[in-house]
């Protein structure tokens, strides 16, 4: 059986997030998203609430689970018995620090490889903290995020129906 993981932040999860889910669950058995619990970056929604957004927006994916994690990720892929990382890159700004990453987590466990998914040309500038920073201020997240977890963003800025823009309106 092939496995694989994707492991990242997902605060919250976006529609490049989603693409490169729905694209790499059709190249492996099982999918594993790695959600990372990172005491360290103060994430915007909690570690359960990241994996309970992405099991609401993953829930037609068969072959599609998600667990959190919390230390070395090469740990979580052994524990797993995983010995393939999926990352997304969208632009040359990624790859330095991706390529960085990879190399180190061979070092680490050299059983382990990455593999690199491009994003989808209509995502390459989507970011978690770029969609926080429009919701933050009432701006349309609609083509950022999956339709499910909308509310949910402008929620935690405290952000009504009343004060959100709709398209085109600044
Ligand atoms: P991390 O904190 O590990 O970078 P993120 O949640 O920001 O976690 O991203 C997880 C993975 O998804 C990373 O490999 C990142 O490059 C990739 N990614 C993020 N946004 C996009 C996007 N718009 N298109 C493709 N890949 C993306």
């Amino acid at each position: 059986m092939r496995k694989a993981i994707y492991p990242g932040s997902f605060d919250p999860v976006t529609l490049g997030h989603l693409d490169i889910i729905r694209r790499s669950s059709k190249l492996v058995d099982h999918l594993i998203v790695g959600v990372l619990n990172n005491s360290g970056k103060s994430p915007l929604f909690s570690v359960d609430e990241r994996v309970n957004m992405l099991k609401e927006v993953t829930s037609d994916l068969e072959n599609v689970e998600i667990i959190s994690f919390s230390g070395l990720l090469v740990d979580f892929a052994r524990k797993q018995q995983v010995q393939t990382i999926i990352r997304g890159l969208r632009a040359v700004t990624d790859f330095e620090y991706e390529l960085a990453m990879s190399q180190t987590n061979r070092v680490v466990a050299p059983e382990v490889d990455t593999i690199f998914l491009n994003t989808s040309l209509k995502y390459a500038y989507l970011s978690s903290s770029m969609v926080k920073e429009v919701a933050m201020y009432g701006g349309d997240i609609s083509k950022f995020i999956p339709e499910q977890v909308i509310n949910q963003v402008y929620e935690k800025y405290g952000i009504d129906q009343k004060n959100r823009k709709t398209e085109g309106e600044v």
